[in-house]
C-alpha cells in the first residue's frame, strides 16, 4: 500500500519537474506511473528544457533602427553598430528637467511685476 502511495507521489513530482522545464507535465505523471517514477525522472532530467524560450520574441529583442539586426530589449547602446537607443520617455525627461516648473514661472512673473512698480515709483 506504501509502496503505491510513494510510487504515485514520485510519478507526480517527475510531472510537475517536466513541466517546469517546459515538458508534458501530465505525460511524465503517466509515463512514471506506467514504467517508473525513477525512469521518468531519467526521462524527465534528460530531456531539453524547453522553458527557456530560445528564438527572440518581441518581448525580449527589438531591432535596431540603423543596422535592422535585433538587439535587447533593454540595450542603450546596439551592440552591431553602436547605435545609440534613448527611449522616447528619456528624451521626453531630457527636454522637460530643463523646462523650468511653473512655481519657478509665477515666481518670476512675480519679481517682474515687483520690478515694474519700483521702475514706475521711480519716475513719478
Ligand atoms: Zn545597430
Amino acid at each position: 500500500m506504501e509502496m503505491i502511495f510513494f510510487w504515485l507521489i514520485f510519478s507526480l513530482i517527475v510531472g510537475v519537474y517536466a513541466s517546469n522545464k517546459g515538458r508534458s507535465g501530465v505525460g511524465f505523471f503517466v509515463l512514471s506511473l506506467i514504467f517508473s517514477p525513477i525512469l521518468g525522472l531519467f526521462f524527465a532530467l534528460v530531456a531539453k528544457d524547453l522553458s527557456k524560450p530560445k528564438e527572440p520574441t518581441s518581448e525580449t529583442h527589438k531591432k535596431c533602427p540603423d543596422c535592422k539586426e535585433l538587439v535587447l530589449i533593454d540595450a542603450r547602446i546596439c551592440k552591431h553598430c553602436r547605435c545609440n537607443f534613448q527611449s522616447d520617455q528619456e528624451a521626453i525627461k531630457a527636454v522637460t528637467d530643463n523646462l523650468v516648473t511653473t512655481s519657478e514661472l509665477s515666481e518670476y512673473e512675480k519679481l517682474k511685476k515687483h520690478l515694474a512698480e519700483y521702475d514706475d515709483t521711480k519716475s513719478t
